[in-house]
């Protein structure tokens, strides 16, 4: 037995018990995040409580995951239910929970076949490898080229954060994967002219998340999907943060009137559980053929169990049109915010409840100052780089909770214009 982990167990009883800290992930974690001071142990809702007992009102859903809100009941009881009946086969064999789940993922999208994998990053590694097989089998190895965008984010093994937008995440990983370009975000002519015969996918977040919050003009997206016609490369629409009804609309492309011909959706799709999902045409679908991609979890039946429940919760006309009503009341109360501090906040951007605070002159480069102020405050918001607060509450966010957090907000920012 190796010396380290003989302390441990003379010195507890068990590892479910081991009194943690924030200051145990300096000491045990790969350092690739920088969590907050507080560590999280309860939730229910938007509600959510630290180790020392403090309440936080919770405006980051996990990044857009939990747009039920934590412990939703219904998920709660579905997985328990699943937990108690079946957990994992493994793929030589199918199971119920993922059949229904295709299907109603089917039904309620312009795709006719899914696969199911655990993350974002590896629906869209699916996403890229189906583009370029299906190109390579139909115009050879010549039709290679992806192209994305600036300030993108699809991910991060070294395919994704090579086709992500943002040199940061891939500085210090090459080589990197060949043939990957990067245009300009709602650039058209950058579009029209990086786009062509060579190429196999575009890849495009409908709402930027990571970059910034930034919403694609119509018009854009309606280019890409005519050059995509013309050059016979796969319009690839990345919904990973802004599908499953973030936007007021199950998924993003519904509301822009632009259909991708492969859409990967990921966090909110199961609420916290993990799972991701490609779709796509069965035309399409039939490159992968038996063998050619797959993962061991990749439908497996807990997640699919969560997944459809959360579908179910979330594609009803009351419910999508709740969150477009609470996006309106959140919107108008972040103008008056605004308004009443100009000398902090510039503007407000987004869709539907995935918006973007993009901080003013005075406080260029300080989004973090501002997150931190607002968790002191009990209130927890995500930045999005330097320059952008962003804030997206569960979708079941009530308009008590909007006032409440524009009050915390409010407390959090007077601190910091005091202290300047
Ligand atoms: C979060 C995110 C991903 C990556 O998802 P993971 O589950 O972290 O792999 C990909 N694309 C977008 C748009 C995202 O927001």
């Amino acid at each position: 037995m190796n010396a380290k982990l003989e302390t441990t167990a003379a010195s507890h009883a068990s590892p479910l018990t081991l009194p943690v800290t924030r200051q145990t992930f300096d000491e045990v974690l790969v350092p690739t995040y920088a969590p907050a001071a507080m560590v999280p142990v309860r939730a229910s809702g938007l509600d959510l409580w630290d180790q020392s007992g403090k309440h936080y009102l919770d405006f980051t859903s996990g990044i857009a995951v939990a747009s039920l809100g934590h412990c939703h009941p219904a998920l709660v009881e579905a997985l328990t239910r699943q937990a108690n009946t079946l957990w994992h086969l493994g793929n030589g064999y199918t199971n119920e929970p993922v059949l229904r789940l295709a299907t109603a993922l089917t039904e309620a999208t312009f795709a006719n076949r899914a696969f199911f994998c655990n993350s974002g990053a590896e629906a869209n590694e699916a996403a890229l490898k189906l583009a370029r097989k299906y190109a390579h089998a139909k115009a050879g190895e010549k039709k290679s080229r992806i192209v994305s965008c600036f300030h993108s984010f699809h991910g991060r093994t070294l395919f994704t954060v090579s086709v992500g937008g943002q040199s940061k995440y891939t500085e210090g990983f090459e080589p990197l994967p060949p043939a990957i370009d990067h245009i300009a975000y709602n650039d058209i002519e950058a579009a029209r002219a990086a786009i062509g015969d060579d190429v196999c996918a575009v890849v495009v977040e409908p709402v930027q998340g990571e970059g910034g919050v930034v919403p694609a003009d119509a018009a854009f997206l309606k280019e890409l999907r005519a050059l995509c016609d013309q050059t016979g490369a796969l319009l690839i629409f990345d919904e990973v943060q802004c599908g499953m009804g973030r936007t007021g609309e199950l998924f993003a492309y519904m509301g822009y009137g632009v259909t991708p011909d492969i859409l990967t959706a990921a966090k909110a799709l199961g609420n916290g559980y993990p799972i991701g999902a490609m779709l796509t045409t069965h035309e399409l679908a039939a490159t992968l053929s038996v063998g050619s991609h797959g993962t061991t979890y990749g439908g497996n039946p807990l997640a699919a169990t969560v997944a459809l429940t959360v579908l179910d919760t979330i594609n009803q006309p009351a419910f999508l049109a709740r969150v477009k009503e609470a996006s309106k009341t959140l919107v108008a109360t972040l103008e008056k915010l605004i308004a009443d501090y100009p000398q902090v906040f510039s503007l407000v951007r987004g869709s539907g409840l995935l918006l973007g605070l993009v901080v003013a002159d005075a406080f260029k480069g300080r989004s973090k100052d501002i997150q931190r102020a607002a968790e002191a405050q009990g209130l927890m918001v995500l930045i999005a780089g330097t320059e952008v607060l962003r804030l997206a509450p569960a979708l079941i966010v009530s308009d008590a909770q909007i006032a409440e957090a524009d009050r915390l907000l409010r407390v959090a920012v007077d601190g910091l214009l005091k202290a300047a």
